[in-house]
């Protein structure tokens, strides 16, 4: 176990990050931190950022640097990422929340960010086959011959294709990743806190380089 690790996890959607977060975090015990995920549950319970959001997450765009920095600030002062650390997934996605969240964590800060790096074309086909558990979050790949109703292995919860993993949301995504999200490769790699895996292989090869990744860093 690493105590109080810090982490980021980037690439692209459809990286696998998802999954590997989870995976992470277990092995790790460290808490999971996906943005994703916060909005989908203020999605799912009708909250004011819920209505906001849904409509910027099924076109595809990116919900507003403000209030993202402001939930995860708050989520970051809880009792255990305070303790724990944590990993991050889907945050940050700007230089603009990459400064807020140094700003934010400037007594304890991240200690590592992680590019998972998968090509474009990989990812495409990869997002169109996505499944999501609703309450977990885990991923899964449609064969075209998928159970249904699909129930999760993990939790029981209804496994279903995202309303945004539609083929024009997921270009317009993959599209903001390279203006918006990839110049975080220079802005950590510039503090020594960058460094890029191998994300194209069995999921359980490219867990070993993550987990291999993080170690080195300790
Ligand atoms: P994800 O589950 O990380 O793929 O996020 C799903 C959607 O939520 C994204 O396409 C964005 O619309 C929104 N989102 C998640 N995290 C962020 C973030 N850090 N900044 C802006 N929008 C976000």
């Amino acid at each position: 176990m690493i105590p109080g690790a810090r982490i980021v996890l980037l690439g692209r959607q459809g990286a696998g990050k998802g999954t590997q977060c989870v995976r992470l975090s277990r092995h790790f015990v460290v808490p999971h931190i996906s943005t994703g995920d916060m909005l989908r549950a203020a999605v799912r319970e009708g909250t004011e950022l819920g209505k906001m959001a849904k409509a910027v997450i099924d076109a595809g765009q990116l919900v507003g640097d403000d209030i993202m920095v402001g939930i995860v600030a708050e989520r970051l002062d809880a009792e255990d990422a305070r303790t724990r650390g944590y990993i991050l997934d889907g945050f940050p996605r700007t230089v603009a929340q990459a400064i807020a969240l140094d700003e934010i964590t400037a007594k304890s800060p991240v200690d590592l960010a992680i590019d998972l790096d998968v090509p474009r074309d990989l990812v495409l086909s990869r997002l169109s086959a996505r499944r999501v558990c609703r309450d977990c979050g885990a991923n899964f790949q449609s064969t075209g011959t998928d159970p249904s109703p699909w129930t999760c292995e993990n939790c029981g919860g209804d496994v279903v294709q995202r309303d945004d993993d539609t083929p024009a949301a997921i270009n317009q995504r993959l599209d903001l990743y390279e203006t918006q999200t990839q110049p975080l490769i220079d802005y950590y790699g510039s503090s020594g806190r960058m460094v890029a895996v191998d994300g194209v292989g069995s999921p359980d090869d490219v867990f070993a380089r993550l987990t291999q990744a993080v170690e080195q860093r300790r």
